[in-house]
């Protein structure tokens, strides 16, 4: 919100915090929460702290969410409109950003199902246009792209197409039939997801899924002088890496080159939302990272952003909560 206003969610960036409720673990281990929101719009550090680089106590965004929000008022006040720019012809793209434990899956799983709904509903009530849809979807481990729909399939390249930009090579796209496919679809990726975790420890503490649905429309035509009109645009669901990864590497900077510590694609999102945050001058290092590159038509330029970021409220956490607040900070 670069005028300082808070609320629309017209802004080109809209930035969110939603706090999760103390889980079991945190409750059984006497564990304090130490955040609250205290309006709409401000989250706010409870207790004092000893350490006094903890300040400043307050932080304001373009909107707050305490424990008792449901997902549906998540996405409602801060995914709904950035979201639905998608069946107007523009790019969109909603990240779930925070440290692993947060809720960035909980949040973004329920987001994309609230979101699909509003996207056929949007449909249903617009019978003069004729949609098409596509699906796709990727996760990015360790700088290399997988096909969440073809999960045995190997890394897949990024070429770069004159026309449409950096185009992820041989990604599966599944065109799709209704609302139950679509949903259906969606959570064979979250199943994948889960899969991986299991075989490979933490991976999805470490990847990236991007979920991507691009609506194709057009009028429907009456006579055969009319002309049609076709609109093109994509909206990515983004559940990212554990924010932890890129708080880790800028902390302990000699550990760059350790493989476990990377996150090429989180650090580089930081910057170029950063730097899209502070206005469209200057150089945005978009080809810095896989991410980055995927999601260049929906970051930036006409795009619509949303950034959804998770945080715990335990006290055992405030450091990570602390960069994820600094985070959202620097992306308003
Ligand atoms: P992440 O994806 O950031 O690692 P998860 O979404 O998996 O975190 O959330 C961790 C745990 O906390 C899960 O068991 C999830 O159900 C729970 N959780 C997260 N956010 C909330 C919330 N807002 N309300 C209730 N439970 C939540
Ligand atoms: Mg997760």
């Amino acid at each position: 919100s670069a005028d300082g206003s808070a609320g629309g969610q017209d802004e080109k960036i809209f930035v969110s915090v939603r706090l999760r409720p103390l889980n079991e673990k945190e409750l059984v281990q006497n564990d304090v929460a130490d955040w609250e929101c205290i309006n709409n719009t401000t989250i706010m550090f409870k207790h004092a702290m000893p350490d006094r680089s903890l300040f400043p106590t307050a932080y304001t965004f373009d909107r707050v969410f305490g424990t008792d929000a449901s997902t549906k008022k998540v996405y409602d006040e801060a995914a709904k409109e950035v979201t639905l720019c998608v069946v107007n012809g523009m790019n969109a793209s909603i990240f779930a950003y925070g440290q692993t434990s947060s809720g960035k899956t909980y949040t973004m799983s329920g987001v994309t199902e609230f979101a699909v709904a509003d996207i056929y509903d949007y449909m249903d009530k617009h019978h003069e246009r004729e949609f098409v849809l596509k699906f796709s979807a990727m996760e990015i481990y360790n700088e290399a792209v997988k096909d969440l729909l073809c999960p045995d399939s190997g890394p897949l390249r990024l070429l770069d197409d004159p026309e449409r930009g950096t185009v992820v090579e041989k990604l599966t796209e599944v065109a799709v039939t209704d609302v139950d496919h679509l949903l259906e679809l969606i959570s064979f990726c979250y199943s994948q997801r889960q899969v991986g975790e299991t075989a490979l420890n933490e991976t999805s503490s470490r990847s990236h899924q991007i979920l991507r649905l691009t609506i194709e429309s057009s009028a429907r035509v009456l006579s055969s002088t009319e002309k049609t009109s076709t609109l093109s645009a994509t909206v990515n669901f983004i559940d990212l890496a554990g924010s932890e990864r890129a708080s880790q590497t800028r902390s302990t900077g000699t550990r760059l080159k350790e493989g476990s510590h990377i996150n090429r694609s989180l650090l580089t999102l930081g910057t170029v939302i950063r730097k899209l945050s502070k206005g469209r001058n200057g150089h945005v290092p978009y080809r810095d990272s896989k991410l980055t590159r995927i999601l260049q038509n929906s970051l930036g330029g006409n795009a619509r952003t949303a950034i959804i970021c998770t945080m715990s409220p335990a006290r055992s956490h405030v450091e990570q909560s602390r960069n994820t607040l600094l985070f959202a900070s620097c992306a308003k």
